[in-house]
């Protein structure tokens, strides 16, 4: 028992840690895939060109240690920067801790892929519903690998002992949230972007690893989020019925709700339907 909770406490503080850096490299990924920058270029002050040194460079410490200004010249450095490392930190924790729960205290071998593929998938959220929201676009570069990462993954998964099944659903699953989305655009050209639905196959296969519940679930809430949003920027005069707000960030925090609890919702619901 004790062990058990040791071995939680110490899988959920890796995974801490390494969200606070993936969420540092985040920030990087965000200002310049957009603009793109090489993210292989070093560290720079905007304002002073002065290089970041190590020591500058640790997660929301170091922003806090500078309270905010840059060493060299004392410019401004935005906040974002450490909220983007915490939403981070938070967001793989949460992650880990959803995984404990379905996998147990004790995981299969195939545990470890499978929290890899949902920390990418964390990663790529922050990174694209920033872009996104930023720059109306969601880069290629960043949506088209992801094919690739969670293919990859779900497979050493299940060569490790998750069921085949699970990979054929999630296949299934992306072509069908990505036809879904791909029809929506060709009946209302101006609606979706290309980005939303290259975007969509990526979810849509995360989702059905999951689950079917945790599938539909998902491709539901990211409409329900964006309504609900959409009536409130309308309501407090931010957004017009015409206002082109971008769709990535409710699809993405959609999908985050139907892998969290679209399985408990499926089964609540169809309890409702057979005892109805
Ligand atoms: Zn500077």
């Amino acid at each position: 028992m004790t062990e058990g909770v040791v071995w939680i406490a110490v899988v959920l503080v890796m995974c801490g840690v390494l969200g606070l850096l993936i969420g540092s490299f985040l920030n990087v990924v965000v200002y310049r895939v957009p603009a793109g920058i090489s993210l292989m270029r070093e560290s720079r002050c905007p304002a002073c060109e002065a290089p970041v040194r190590p020591w500058e460079n640790v997660p929301i410490l170091s922003w806090l240690l500078l309270r905010g200004r840059c060493a060299h010249c004392g410019t401004a450095i935005s906040a974002r920067y450490p909220l983007v490392e915490s939403a981070t930190g938070l967001a793989f924790v949460a992650v880990a801790s959803w995984l404990v729960e379905i996998y147990g205290v004790a995981p299969t071998p195939f545990f470890w892929p499978v929290l890899v593929a949902h920390l990418y998938l964390a990663a790529v959220t922050v990174a694209l519903a920033l872009i996104d929201l930023d720059t109306r676009r969601l880069p290629n570069s960043i949506v088209l690998p992801s094919y690739v990462v969670l293919f990859v993954l779900f497979v050493l998964a299940c060569l490790l002992g998750a069921s085949w099944e699970w990979l054929l659903r999630a296949a299934v699953g992306g072509g069908a949230l990505f036809a879904f989305y791909w029809l929506l655009r060709l009946v209302r050209p101006g609606g979706m972007g290309g980005g939303d639905v290259k975007l969509a196959g990526v979810l849509g296969a995360a989702l059905a690893w999951t689950g079917w519940g945790a599938l539909v679930v998902g491709a539901f809430a990211a409409f329900v989020i964006g309504g609900v949003v959409g009536i409130v920027l309308m309501a407090v005069g931010r957004a017009t019925r015409k206002s082109a707000i971008p769709f990535g960030p409710y699809m993405l925090l959609g999908a985050w709700v139907g892998l969290f609890s679209g399985e408990q919702i499926a089964r609540w619901y169809l309890g409702l339907v057979t005892v109805g």
